[in-house]
């Protein structure tokens, strides 16, 4: 049997040569940019329009930019969505775009500093305002965390607020054991990090750069966490714990959308890291579930993307979470406790709070304590 042809023209556009094949479609380059731009163009249209909220004054978005993949996309569609709106003096205000790296050095030594990316995104995206922090200021921007970590970690750990910050962090995140729980709280501490930045700067919301396989692997992974109920903030649009909106702008692209996307401006190209997968002879049981998940949604992902789309469209019809500020919060990770009863949740209104605190850790974060991880 004569396999499918390959079409002599685009099946969008019906002029230019295909080029790739598109959920199916062969389609030209220019087509395949369109479509990929389209959806976070919708997604972020609210902003742009300022739909329910003020027509004046500042509407502030703050994008987190790793130099992966996905958060190096987002930037540059939403740098030209910035570009166009501030062509059309007369329309809508629209949105102003904070970026934020941390130093991706400081998180892991084996990276290098990507300095010269970090000039080279200001001169590609002029209509951004940048900002580069190391890992270790979270103790600046986010004055609490010092006392949590301790009632987090292990009785032998204390906060030493005499060494530097690079130090004090250093010796917390050596204090964790397994590759599950460091990953986990290195994920905690860097959201922490990014909210309180966001809160500093007085934006409205963060814009997350996942896309729908990297929201797949979250949502997968938080539930083998016992992080269920923080599921729905983590992966929707909408209100977060922390009285800012996430927004996922690329949750309908997947990740090989992307790649294409990105290899069509080689620009891009300098500014990206590239992903290092831990290699296939990485034992399993040295992998944290957040590497394994990414591993098997990749892998599955690229044979079966109808399901990988699913998982993330199931978790994103569960209601929020986030949206009421009624139930305590978790001092470590911001998730909303609901169980009152809960040996290690203390509510709040005893009043006591302050000394209180250690017992306001949620249960997901207990179990990945030093001592109780195995
Ligand atoms: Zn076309
Ligand atoms: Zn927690």
């Amino acid at each position: 049997m004569p396999g499918k042809e390959i079409p002599d023209r685009c099946m969008n556009c019906r002029e230019a040569q295909p080029a790739f094949i598109l959920r199916t479609r062969h389609v030209c380059q220019d087509c395949y940019v369109r479509f990929v731009k389209y959806k976070p163009f919708k997604r972020t249209e609210n902003y742009r329009l300022r739909r329910n909220m003020p027509q004046d004054g500042p509407c502030k978005l703050l994008l987190p930019l790793s130099y992966g993949l996905s958060s190096t996309v987002l930037l540059h569609m939403l740098h030209e969505q910035i570009e166009a709106m501030r062509l059309k003096p007369h329309g809508p205000k629209g949105y102003e775009l904070l970026v934020l790296t941390i130093d991706p050095s400081t998180i892991s030594p084996t990276i290098p500093s990507h300095d010269e990316a970090f000039s080279l995104a200001e001169k590609l995206f002029p209509q951004c305002s940048f900002t580069t922090v190391p890992f270790h200021s979270i103790f600046d921007l986010d004055p609490n965390i010092g006392e949590v970590m301790s009632q987090y970690a292990h009785a032998d750990f204390k906060d030493q607020t005499s060494l530097s910050n690079q130090e004090r962090l250093e010796v917390f995140r050596a204090s964790i054991s397994t590759a599950t729980s460091k990953v986990d709280i290195d994920n905690i501490l860097i959201n922490r990090l990014i909210v309180a930045f966001a809160q500093k700067m007085e934006c409205r919301g963060i814009v997350w750069g996942d896309s729908d396989s990297k929201l797949a692997a979250k949502t997968l992974a938080n539930v083998a966490k016992g992080r269920g109920s923080a599921v729905t903030w983590q992966v929707c649009d909408g209100m977060s714990p922390f009285g800012l909106e996430y927004n996922f702008p690329l949750r309908d692209l997947f990740t090989v959308e992307l790649r294409n996307y990105a290899s069509f401006f080689p620009e891009l190209a300098e500014l990206i890291i590239p992903h290092e997968q831990p290699s296939e002879n990485t034992l399993t049981k040295n992998l944290s579930i957040d590497e394994l998940m990414v591993r098997y949604v990749l892998t599955q992902g690229e044979k079966y993307p109808g399901v990988m789309l699913n998982v993330t469209r199931t978790a994103s019809k569960l209601q929020s979470s986030g949206a009421s500020s009624a139930g305590p919060q978790c001092n470590l990770c911001g998730a909303l406790t609901f169980d009152a009863n809960e040996a290690s949740v203390a509510p709040q209104a005893t009043g006591q709070h302050s000394d209180n605190l250690s017992s306001q850790i949620c249960y997901a974060c207990a179990r990945s304590r030093p001592d109780l991880s195995c």
